[in-house]
């Protein structure tokens, strides 16, 4: 399983696509991809392999866009379908996650968000973490990172996630426990990865991410790292890949 993510001004499907394939000795059974093109979510996947993928974007799909999450899927929750791939979307439509790992509690957690009116379409645990998001970020009316950070604290398990806002389509959040995830760092511009294979090839500028630390990976801004715990700003360590 494997995480792909890019922010910046290329496009950003081409490298999402190029990135899941090089994580693909991971192992996976369905994949999936999300591009913002600064109106729209855009949103295509599916059971099999990435080629799959490729093939089924080839129709219905207008592959553009700048900012871009992707994800190679290894069912726990769910069977392998094109419904439960991931990205997945919380029910207003305006959160898109990818996650690699297990939320253990989605069950209890599952049936407090059936009951203040949120309906599933997938069988996933990650499904149940994106609208715990939501209904965080309604709550308490505040920034995706703050509900993310909050909606984690509630959460047992592992992961690793990253969640985009079309409210505020200028940032990626990413967070870590159990799972790896690293961020390049380019440019005006950013990439999220399994492992730094995805982006070598932009940037040797590479923070990983630590067990329970989450980014704000914004335009323009610089990477906001902090411990989900305790909300504690950490300094990002940029470690320089060799190429
Ligand atoms: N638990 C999630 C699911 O079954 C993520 C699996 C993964 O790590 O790919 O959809």
């Amino acid at each position: 399983c494997g995480i792909v993510g890019y922010i910046g001004h290329r496009e950003a499907y081409p490298i999402v696509i190029k990135g899941l394939k090089r994580l693909e000795y991971r192992g996976y059974d369905s994949a999936g991809v999300m591009l913002y093109d600064q109106k729209n979510i855009k949103l295509c996947k599916t059971k099999g392999k990435v080629s799959d993928l490729e093939e089924k974007a080839k129709t219905n799909f207008t592959n553009n866009g700048t900012i871009g999450i992707g994800h190679t899927r290894w069912a726990t929750h769910g069977v392998p379908n094109d419904v439960n791939s991931h990205p997945h979307l919380s029910n207003s439509e305006e959160l898109v996650i990818i996650h690699n790992g297990i939320i253990e509690n989605y069950a209890p957690l599952k049936e407090e968000l059936i009951k203040r009116g949120y309906t599933f379409k997938s069988d996933t645990d990650t499904e149940v973490l994106v609208n715990l998001i939501e209904e965080v970020q309604k709550k308490e009316k505040i920034k995706l990172g703050k509900a993310v950070q909050i909606a984690l604290n509630q959460v047992i398990g592992a992961y690793a996630i990253a969640v985009f806002d079309k409210k505020n389509p200028d940032e990626i959040v990413a967070a870590r426990l159990g799972s790896p995830l690293a961020i390049g760092v380019g440019e005006n511009e950013f990439f999220i990865a399994s492992d730094a294979s995805p982006f070598i090839e932009y940037t040797s500028n590479a923070v990983y991410l630590e067990d329970g630390e989450m980014a704000n990976i914004r335009l323009h801004k610089p990477l906001k790292v902090r411990k989900i715990k305790d909300d504690s700003l950490v300094d990002p360590y940029i470690q320089e890949l060799q190429m």
